[in-house]
């Protein structure tokens, strides 16, 4: 017997009868034969695993090592959609475009799956890699649990250099019969989805009922190599063929979609191509919408609403993207979940920054698919327009669907209590509190509860990510005096701890070797663990795009006490850019950033990189055609992003270079418009070798 084809010919065998029972649900074999086949190749595969496929059909078992969630930069542009609230401002939206672009301009209506939104990269034709939607320029890498999807092709039909965009998400009652098992329970299936993305072991990751659905495609590479199918040409057309492209590839499920037209001739077409596609007009859309919502509480699955693309995508590239949202699509939400519960407290919390929020403590209901127990109430202003008091009956809503609010008082406490205020002291360190705007401001910067919290923000995972320093050790170092200020993380000495109930030598190195290695971080989370009043990754992210790649240049700027240098970066206010001049002019902070600097934590962008070339920091790329030497074309982005550059899918106004291969489209006429330097293969390689 020929080993090595055997083993290819029963994992071609097996992905198929996969994709037959999860996909279509129409299996051809029984599960005894089914079996047969899958424990012959987990034995051919065992005894000869230089064979073994990479995509082979038994990794969707998962693997008991741990897979590290690495970081990888994307290589299509995966931005979040607008959000809308009304059919109105829809209809709206879509009319605008129709005057604009004509009358053929087309819409694609779909469910909006309540998941976790990943990226699956295919190298010829082969599953090689899948990420969170992370940031929207890089995610977290989770192959290895993706592949245990049991509807995610490992293997492609044709050997394309694909992208697929997607929503990972779980039936409901999947989700209610896994959950029940669990010791803790998870609030809704999109939780359980998210999490299960992020397991160390993909093992454990193959025990959840996971699901995949597709909703974008692309070309990676965009090479000429079109397949019999015509793949490419597919993808470039129009979403709708898009959407068949991917339901034929089983990357799909047979969803509720509709299609919306102003020309009654072209809907007439596409419903002929496709007919389990709604086709109306614009005015339509309405009843489009009902349909919807009506059917919500009767899928299977979670849908918070719609989404609305432009069918053309050549009009897509046309339009391009602000920095948050592509202005081709809007996410239409059904309604901003609400309940109605009790208010049992309000807790006083006071921030880093000394700013003081009353914060609802409730009894807990589920909204919108999540148990909430907490809820904002912003400011005393707020408390007083609500006429609140505690033991009110409210109604809460998650606005945007993330952090909920406090909308109203349903039902008055029985009694004349009056309405809630806010102490006028300090509840941790009895300052009296100040009043700036509509908040209430504890002044005291060496408030135990403001120190707190700074260190609480400095050790999180978003910034220096510390994990064997989470809250609860925090406020133990604290209490215990090892710990005040933020440059204490790196001078204290752990092994006094021993002995302290909770410290056993393992959680002393795991605090050790955590500190040690968050002095590797790069100067962006440096920066964003300060904590500065509005200056978060994504305004980091800015900062150092504008030049403002250092302590010692943002210091400097400050010095010169004009805000304008900041508040001249686009996205920037006038509130943060005062806010970045005050913090780098406060003498307090400068010792602090000059004890951090002697501590060994990164102060400038440029160490970020290995070998540390940056010379393309501050550049936006986007790539087209195809490409002798980069192929696949993301070859290319590696090299751009290892140098500092950015890479964007279309070209806009931020755009500063376009690397143009064959057949370069439509993205190249746009670039002549803007104005971004046109670079050929040759004169990039070039590029890179100046350096
Ligand atoms: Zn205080």
């Amino acid at each position: 017997m020929d080993v090595r084809r055997r083993i290819r010919e029963l994992s071609r065998l097996l992905l198929h009868h996969q994709y037959l029972y999860y996909v279509l649900s129409r299996p051809e074999i029984t599960d005894l034969e089914y079996d047969r086949l899958f424990s012959e190749l987990s034995e051919l595969e065992k005894r000869y695993p230089q064979w073994a496929l990479i995509n082979s059909p038994t990794r969707r078992v998962g693997s008991d090592l741990d897979n590290s969630l690495e970081e990888h930069p994307h290589t299509v542009e995966v931005l979040s959609l607008d959000k809308e609230y009304t059919t109105a401002k829809v209809v709206e939206w879509m009319c605008k475009l129709a005057d604009r672009h004509g009358d053929h301009t087309g819409f694609v209506a779909e469910e909006k799956l309540d998941g976790a939104s990943v990226v699956l990269y295919y190298r010829k034709g082969e599953l090689f890699r899948a990420l969170t939607r992370g940031d929207g320029y890089s995610g977290n890498d989770v192959t290895a649990n993706v592949r245990t999807i049991p509807s995610v092709p490992l293997v492609l039909e044709s050997s394309d250099d694909l992208v697929v965009r997607g929503e990972v998400f779980m039936h409901r009652d999947d989700f209610l019969a896994f959950n029940q098992r669990l010791e803790n329970r998870y609030s809704s299936p999109r939780n359980l989805a998210a999490g299960t993305l992020r397991q160390l072991k993909s093992s454990q990751a193959a025990r959840v009922p996971l699901r995949f659905n597709g909703y974008e495609a692309w070309m990676d590479a965009g090479k000429v190599a079109w397949n019999s199918k015509g793949t490419s040409l597919s993808l470039k057309t129009d979403h709708v063929a898009r959407l068949s492209y991917l339901q034929n590839a089983g990357f799909r499920m047979k969803g509720h979609a509709g299609f919306f037209c102003r020309d009654v001739g072209r809907c007439r077409e596409v419903s002929q191509r496709i007919p389990e596609l709604a086709a109306g007009t614009l005015e339509e859309f309405e009843s489009f919408v009902n349909n919807a919502r009506d059917r919500r509480g009767a899928l299977n699955y979670e849908i918070d609403g719609l989404v609305i693309k432009i069918n053309e995508i050549p009009l897509r590239e046309t339009l391009g993207a602000t920095a948050h949202h592509p202005r081709w699509a809007l996410a239409f939400k059904f309604d901003a979940p609400e309940a109605e519960t009790r208010l049992l407290g309000i807790q006083v919390q006071v921030g880093r920054n000394g700013r003081v929020t009353p914060v609802a403590e409730l009894e807990p209901v589920v909204v919108g698919g999540s148990t909430v127990s907490r809820a904002t109430l912003h400011n005393q202003e707020y408390i007083n327009t609500l006429e609140l008091r505690i033991k009110d009956r409210v109604r809460i809503s998650r606005r945007g669907d993330v952090i909920p609010a406090v909308e109203k008082v349903v039902e008055p406490a029985d009694g004349h209590g009056s309405i809630f205020q806010l102490p006028n002291n300090c509840p941790f360190c009895d300052s009296d509190l100040v009043r700036q705007g509509a908040h209430h401001f504890c002044p005291n910067r060496d408030c135990p509860e403001r120190q707190r919290r700074a260190l609480i923000h400095f050790t999180a995972r978003a910034q220096m990510d510390i994990e064997s320093l989470g809250e609860k050790t925090i406020h133990f170092l604290y209490e215990k005096d090892l710990v005040r200020r933020i440059p204490d993380i790196y001078t204290f000495d752990p092994d006094q701890l021993l002995g302290e109930a909770g410290f056993k030598q393992r959680k002393i190195s795991a605090i050790c070797e955590g500190v040690e290695a968050s002095r590797n971080q790069p100067f962006s989370r440096v920066l964003a663990a300060l904590g500065i009043e509005g200056i978060g990754a994504a305004a980091v992210r800015l900062l150092i795009e504008n030049g403002f790649d250092s302590m010692h240049k943002l210091i400097a700027t400050a010095a010169q006490g004009d805000a304008e240098p900041f508040a001249a970066i686009h996205g920037f206010g006038e509130t943060t850019a005062r806010a970045l001049v005050e913090y780098f002019q406060d003498s307090e902070n400068l010792k602090m950033i000059r004890e951090l600097e002697a501590c060994g934590l990164q102060m400038q962008a440029q160490k970020e990189s290995g070998e540390g070339d940056r010379s393309l920091e501050n550049t936006v790329w986007v790539i087209t055609g195809s490409f002798k030497h980069y192929s696949p074309r993301s070859r290319a982005a590696d090299e751009i992003s290892q140098r500092g550059g950015r890479i964007a899918a279309t070209v806009t106004n931020r755009t500063t270079h376009l690397l143009k291969g064959e057949s370069p489209g439509s993205k190249l006429e746009r670039a002549l418009e803007t104005g971004a330097t046109i670079v050929d293969e040759e004169q990039f390689i070039d590029l890179l070798r100046a350096k």
